[in-house]
């Protein structure tokens, strides 16, 4: 350590492995608590904010740090009892401890702020936009459809659950609260037949072993249900008996897949998947609408609000049937049909082909004629319909969390069409992506979240921005 760093370190107001008592003020997009000690923040894990909370400091950087929780000395009105038994330490949960009307308050807040900080639009706008309250569930729990949980052995034990909080140690789960109970029974099945039956669970260490994750995914209103089993390589041994067990227990499944991962990586999903028993794909409804959605393809996990989201995009489209629209980032279609039924014509572009493959499948399953879709990345398909003559009077996107692509930004303003309406799981690029549309010609008139994700720090929204 140099000379000078000494003297800074000495100069702040905290010591690392200190206690001190301090008021929290705010909490972060990750959910930890922002507290202040003579003017040093200091983020803390489980606090909430107006709390007086006693904690320990584990690192002080020069002009922030990070602490531990030790006492909630005056707890927060907010604060509630998380029922998860594993909370504290599960990386999937950040929001439990706060009441949920709390929760949706705190995530309107997020989009307000993103827009004002990043987005800065009172520099180039000069109307006032509405952000609407969050849009939350009358049940905020077990409402995701799909989940995805690492496997892993101890003991001579085969375990599945989540990743603790920032690392790779998997916590062995009985039970999750946000998810459906038939994902909790397909985990349990897996993990008691692989125990008997000696299917060795994957290691990340040694790129070793072969069961590494399982997927379930639940129609919740058709009440089918898809179990894929990610293996490490093609063998899968016992595989016969682990369909039937699964199929004994949970008469439900319809799909049973195994899908291929070699990879030492963090993704979940390889490319190879084989149907083991069933059908390859589960078919759910939106609204009336119905999807038929295969292994990899993304679909929305909390269909509840995602019909809320829908119905909210598709008012904003402000459809009257004669119009051209195109719907950017279109997954498996689900916007795009039901933008279809109200419009002359819906074009969709995703990035992923076997989502296109079930995306056509689906408009043939509705009867649904006038759409097109093509595979492709977004930013270079739509600059190729606008030379084609493709004109859209209204588009509709829903990007990933890294947001639009610039170059899909400025042909979507060269297109001008009357309105976009931006879906967006992540307000800091949905602020970012707006300014560009703003400085572009476009206003933004008004903002809904609906709260996808509860319990979690996941904020979603949809935006309608009006030309001229
Ligand atoms: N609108 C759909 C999917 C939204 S998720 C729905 O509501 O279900 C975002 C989708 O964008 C994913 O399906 C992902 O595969 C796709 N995607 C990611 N990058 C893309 C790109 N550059 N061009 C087109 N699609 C992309």
């Amino acid at each position: 350590m140099t000379r000078k760093n000494k003297v800074r370190r000495t100069e702040l107001p905290v010591r690392e492995g200190a206690s001190y008592e301090c008021e929290v003020v705010g909490l972060t997009h990750d959910g930890a608590g922002v507290a202040q000690f003579e003017g040093y923040t200091l983020f803390v894990a489980g606090a909430l904010p107006n709390e007086r909370v006693r904690l320990r400091v584990t690192k002080a950087k020069k002009s922030y740090g990070f602490a531990a929780l030790q006492e909630v000395v005056r707890p927060s009105s907010e604060r509630v009892l998380p029922p998860c038994s594993i909370f504290e330490r599960c990386g999937g949960c950040q929001l439990q401890h706060l009441d949920y009307a709390a929760q949706l308050q705190w995530k309107r807040q997020t989009v307000v702020d993103s827009l004002a900080r990043i987005g800065k639009l009172s520099e180039v706008q000069a109307e006032a936009y509405a952000i609407h309250g969050t849009i939350g569930m009358d049940e905020p729990w077990r409402y995701r459809n799909k989940v995805q949980v690492p496997v892993a052995s101890r003991s001579a034990r085969v375990i599945a659950g989540f990743y603790a909080r920032g690392t790779h140690d998997v916590i062995d789960m009985e039970t999750c609260h946000i998810q459906h109970e038939w994902a909790d029974q397909v985990v349990a099945v897996v993990k008691q037949v692989a125990e008997r039956l000696g299917i060795a669970a994957y290691d990340e260490q040694t790129h070793s072993g072969c069961l590494r994750q399982v997927m379930v995914r639940v129609g919740f209103s058709s009440g089918q249900l898809m179990v894929v089993l990610v293996t490490n390589g093609r063998e899968l041994p016992k595989a016969e008996a682990l369909v039937a067990e699964i199929r004994e227990q949970l008469p439900q499944t319809v799909s049973i897949l195994q899908n291929i991962n070699n990879e030492r990586s963090n993704v979940i999903l390889g490319k190879v998947t084989n149907l083991l028993w069933g059908e390859e794909v589960i078919v759910d409804a939106i609204g009336d609408v119905q999807f038929a959605i295969s292994a990899r393809s993304f679909y929305q996990v909390n269909p509840v609000q995602t019909h809320v989201l829908y119905e909210k995009a598709l008012a904003y489209a402000g459809l009257s049937g004669e119009e051209t629209v195109i719907d950017a980032y279109c997954g498996i279609g689900t916007i795009t049909l039901f933008l279809a039924r109200l419009a002359k014509r819906v074009y969709g572009v995703e990035v992923v082909e076997e989502a296109i493959v079930d995306a056509r499948r689906n408009a043939a399953l509705n009867g649904i004629e006038n759409v097109e879709f093509e595979v492709g990345e977004a930013e270079h398909v739509m600059p190729a319909w606008r030379e084609r003559g493709v004109n859209a009077d209204v588009v509709v996107v829903d990007p990933p969390r890294k947001g639009c692509d610039e170059r899909l930004l400025l042909t979507m303003a060269a297109m001008k069409p009357q309105r976009i309406v931006y879906v967006s799981c992540n307000p800091a690029t949905l602020a970012r992506d707006v300014r560009v549309l703003v400085e572009r010609g476009y206003r933004l008139v008004e903002v809904q979240p609906v709260d996808m994700f509860p319990q979690t720090t996941h904020v979603e929204c949809v935006a309608l921005l009006e030309r001229g």
